[in-house]
């Protein structure tokens, strides 16, 4: 039996090199919307070190003969640190062989890919990036909520809830993220987004703004809850990480783009919600 490449016969598939890293993005569940370097990479590693985002149906894609490292937290058994895992990519690489670190969405966004990645430029390991659908854009495509919207906004910041401390970054200028970002994304925020929701208030935020919790987004288990910023922390409690959060006005476009609730039949989209067909008519 033959089988067809995925890939269109005009172009190279690069070649996934004995000792070699490959940083590759799974993206937020959905084996679907993997890429096709990611499928073709999970087909070629010897070695797959792998997170606790990674939806367990990526892993089918594996070679049988590879083995899987899980380098994640699960259970409540704490995560190994990730700098043992770095230092780990670079002795599977210095083994000779093809070492494909998988990460849920992609690598490089809020997923500490560039830190794997400096220790192998340290340690003079040859490396690709193979770049997923973020958990941020994806997932929340799959809640009907686009990150960008004409009629809504120009403009989408990207925050994640916790740093390196595991607190609410005290970094950033909430004030200013209050009033000169119309949407805003957030990534590993359940836990402090009592904390969240009062900066952007006190900010100046108006408490009925829409926000939209998207738990265990383009995976069989995806649960949504819509609610405000003024009780965004109450609803928070009812939601189960991993989940990320979408706050602004694109939030109420769901009910006309939740496509994936009217492909189940469960929803009748309405498409003049806040003027989206009158925005379409308009191009
Ligand atoms: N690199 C990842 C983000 C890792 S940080 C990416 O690009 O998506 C971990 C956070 O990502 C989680 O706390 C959650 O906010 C978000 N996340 C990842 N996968 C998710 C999923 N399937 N559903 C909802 N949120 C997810």
């Amino acid at each position: 039996m033959t089988t067809r490449s995925l890939f269109p016969s005009s172009y190279a598939a690069p070649d996934f090199q004995p000792g070699w890293v490959w940083l590759v993005g799974a993206g937020p569940g959905d084996p679907g919307l993997l890429t096709l370097n990611a499928a073709h990479a999970l087909g070629r590693a010897d070695v797959i070190v792998y997170d606790a985002l990674v939806d367990e149906r990526i892993l089918d894609l594996a070679s049988p003969k590879a083995e899987l490292i899980f380098a994640g937290k699960r259970g409540g058994r704490p995560s190994p640190k990730q700098r043992a895992i770095s230092l780990r990519l670079v002795e599977l690489a210095r083994e000779g062989r093809r070492v494909l670190r998988l990460k849920g969405g992609d690598p490089f966004v809020f997923g500490r890919g560039g830190e794997e990645a400096l220790t192998l430029v340290e340690a003079g390991v040859p490396f690709r990036v193979v770049p997923g659908v973020t958990a941020g854009i994806g997932g929340l495509a799959y809640a009907g909520i686009p990150a960008t919207h004409r009629d809504c906004n120009s403009a989408v910041t990207f925050i994640t809830g916790h740093s390196v401390t595991g607190e609410v970054p005290d970094n950033l200028d909430w004030e200013a993220l209050a009033r000169g970002a119309p949407v805003i994304i957030l990534y590993m925020a359940v836990k402090h987004m009592a904390r969240i929701a009062d900066k952007l208030i006190e900010g100046g935020r108006d408490p009925g703004e829409p926000v939209a919790f998207v738990s265990h987004a383009a995976t069989e288990r995806q649960q949504v809850v819509e609610t405000t910023l003024g009780s965004a922390a109450e609803a928070a409690a009812q939601v189960e990480p991993p989940a990320v959060i979408a706050i602004g006005p694109v939030v109420s476009l769901r009910p006309a783009l939740d496509w994936m609730a009217a492909a189940k039949g469960e929803r009748v989209l309405i498409a003049d919600l806040l003027g989206a067909r009158r925005a379409d008519e308009a191009v």
